[in-house]
């Protein structure tokens, strides 16, 4: 053993969805947007001056904050904005979870979870979702050093009600509880109008599905000031100069576009009925979607083998081999030419492996 070796932080990372380089792939694996950012981000892109990249970005990102608190009529102290969503939930992990009780999050939802704990040593528990893949708020009634999940939660795309999330709130005011809303924008209700309410509410959520900018890794979260002032203080000890200019000004720039936003989010959620009519005539199951991907298993087929069918058939979708939700794959709602694809291979493939 080298003698450094002793001090290594070790960990199982996260395992990111397979982004494959070639240029004939239907890309329906990592629930990315399958339309353009707004024309405004590729007009800011084309304007953007070089030269200026020689400078600092505003370590305070005031634009984009700006921008996003008088979008969503909330505070500027109010908005925290990070690289992409899982550096937000990063930050608010190592500033909110910072206690020897467990953190709380649901045993089938976004596997990032359980590996920023590991790497901050932070204590966590898991709550078994029901028959249904749906969460049990009385799961949530222990004693507990924080609470987590996505909504809709992912990969399930199941939505929950803000009933179930205000009863989560109501039986844990003394920690923080984080609604990560990456799938918010297909169709569910945001839990941020209850900020007002719970000042241990920290509500997150991404540039990366609903506005087309996976690309560009913007996230934000939004609550009380004293949370943001505290996850500020946190980021401003790790690194100060998260956001960089480019980002800074395509942020801004699809956030002022609210009929390109609701246009394509229509589009998608209409696409997605069309893929539920579809997956259900083709022999599916998979619970109701709320988000911008479809949750399915098919009683005959095994999902591994349709994964790797299609893969060779250059459409790519996302399985996960993990107990209990091996047999579905997560199918991505992409343009409705692309879920016609899809389809047309998957029937056809029944058809000569009946
Ligand atoms: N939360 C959930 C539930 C997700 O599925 C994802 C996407 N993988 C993220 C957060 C992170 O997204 P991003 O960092 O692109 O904002």
């Amino acid at each position: 053993m080298k003698l450094w070796e002793k001090n290594v932080r070790r960990v199982i990372p996260y395992t990111p969805g397979e982004q494959p380089s070639a240029a004939n792939v239907i890309k329906l694996n990592t629930n990315e947007n399958p339309y353009p950012p707004a024309p405004g981000v590729t007009a800011a892109k084309d304007a953007m001056d070089a030269k200026r990249l020689r400078l600092y970005p505003d370590p305070t990102a005031k634009v984009l904050v700006d921008a996003l608190a008088h979008y969503y009529d909330v505070g500027a102290d109010q908005v925290f904005v990070g690289v992409g969503s899982d550096d937000v939930l990063s930050v608010a992990f190592l500033t909110f979870f910072n206690s020897e009780k467990p953190v709380l999050f649901p045993d089938i939802t976004y596997s990032f979870y359980p590996v920023w704990a590991q790497v901050y040593r932070i204590p966590y528990e898991t709550c078994p979702l029901d028959e249904n893949f749906r969460i049990n708020p009385e799961d949530y009634y222990r004693e507990n050093g924080g609470i987590v999940f996505p909504n809709p939660n992912a990969p399930t795309a199941c939505y929950e009600s803000l009933d179930k999330i205000e009863d989560i709130l109501d039986h844990n005011r003394d920690v923080v509880v984080i609604v990560d809303e990456a799938y918010i924008d297909f169709g569910g209700k945001s839990a941020l109008e209850l900020i007002k309410k719970y000042d241990n509410l920290l509500v997150v959520q991404t540039f990366s599905k609903s506005r087309s900018m996976a690309g560009i890794r913007i996230g934000y979260a939004m609550g009380c000031p004293e949370l943001i002032k505290a996850m500020n203080d946190v980021k401003y000890s790790i690194n100060s100069y998260t956001m960089n200019m480019p980002s800074l000004i395509m942020g801004v720039e699809a956030v002022k576009d609210e009929t390109y936003f609701s246009s394509c989010t229509q589009k998608i959620i209409a696409t997605r009925q069309r893929a539920k009519e579809r997956l259900s005539e083709l022999g599916f199951e998979f619970p109701d979607s709320m988000a911008n991907f479809i949750f399915a298993r098919h009683p005959k087929y095994h999902a591994r083998e349709l994964f790797e069918a299609l893969r060779s058939a250059n459409i790519f979708v996302r399985y996960f081999n993990q107990p209990r939700i091996d047999e579905y794959m997560r199918i991505t709602i992409g343009t409705d030419d692309q879920m016609d694809a899809l389809f047309d291979f998957l029937k056809n493939y029944m058809d000569v492996n009946k």
